[in-house]
């Protein structure tokens, strides 16, 4: 397939990323906090800590518990949905979490914890990816020490074409949808899921189209924390 000439429904072409908007420092009560539009999604994301937990049996002595929770609020969806942490909302917050956890130098706070939120207030496909990128705006805001900042995106196959951030409409109508989360500087993946068939050529062109939008996401990213904290002197 010609993935070239192919023009997508929302007249993206298979490389684009939907417009993304990020920004940090966005919640008072928060250490650290970030808030992302990226096509249809709004998500917004709090830090706390890290904290000192007083019951043994939650602690560890060897570094910080970190606790990640992803919910989509009610309204999020064009069908209402249920509000409560659902069986889909525990699996993500823990995939985020095991994201999250190799860039974060835990080891430094024994015996405390660091709690995310991730709050979707509105959701259009690709939002455990916008999860990570905004958890990992609102730590480094926080001023949690972190090896690196964690980046993600998915990649989608629709009309056997090979997209990059498929949208809700790619993503439910797609032949296969693969969220990818990495550290830019060491290339270390830390989140790959994959629903769908793609041949072995199909998902290496993907790996690499997916590793191309995390360098693009990580780059803003960096711009953004640069321009708030050096008064954008790199
Ligand atoms: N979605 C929905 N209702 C739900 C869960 C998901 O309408 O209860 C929509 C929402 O737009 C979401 C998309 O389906 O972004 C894709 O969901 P998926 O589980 O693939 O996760 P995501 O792509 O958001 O990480």
């Amino acid at each position: 397939m010609n993935n070239e000439k192919y023009i997508r429904e929302d007249e993206r072409t298979p490389e684009d990323l939907r417009d993304i908007r990020m920004e940090i420092d966005v919640l008072s009560n928060a250490n650290g906090s970030a808030y992302i539009e990226c096509g249809g999604n709004k998500i917004i994301v709090g830090v706390y800590g890290p904290r000192e937990i007083h019951q043994k049996k939650y602690s560890k002595n060897y570094g910080a518990v970190l606790r990640c929770k992803y919910n989509m609020a009610p309204f999020s969806v064009k069908q209402r949905k249920k509000s409560g942490y659902d069986r889909r909302a525990a699996e993500i917050s823990k995939l985020i979490t095991e994201a999250l956890k190799p860039c974060i130098l835990l080891e430094k706070y024994p015996r405390s914890s660091i709690d995310i939120s991730i709050e979707v207030l509105e959701a259009s496909g690709g939002t455990r990816c916008l999860g990570i990128v905004g958890a990992s705006l609102a730590l480094a805001d926080a001023e949690i020490p972190m090896k690196d900042l964690i980046s993600a995106c998915a990649v989608g196959k629709i009309d056997d074409h090979i997209i990059l951030d498929p949208s809700e409409y790619e993503d439910n109508n797609g032949q296969a949808d693969l969220p990818i989360a990495m550290m830019q500087r060491s290339k270390n993946i830390t989140l790959l899921q994959m629903d769908g068939k793609l041949t072995h050529e199909e998902f290496i062109r993907g790996m690499n189209l997916g590793m191309k939008g995390c360098k693009i996401i990580n780059d803003m990213q960096r711009e953004l924390l640069i321009k708030k904290y050096n008064g954008g002197i790199e």
